[in-house]
């Protein structure tokens, strides 16, 4: 069973990318450094949790 996150950029707030991941296997916070766009500069990105429905 995998859940979907999105990676927020900590800097502007603005997710970025979407990643997936196993809870049975993370359970800690995921977090990359990788490339804004918006900041146009390589930043932390954080999960944020996807609502569905
Ligand atoms: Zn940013």
């Amino acid at each position: 069973m995998r859940d979907i996150f999105k990676l927020s950029c900590v800097q502007c707030g603005r997710p970025n990318y979407v990643t997936t991941k196993n809870k049975r296997t993370m359970s800690e916070k995921f977090e990359i450094k990788k490339h804004c766009p918006a900041c146009n500069a390589h930043h932390i990105h954080k999960e944020g949790k996807i609502s569905k429905g």
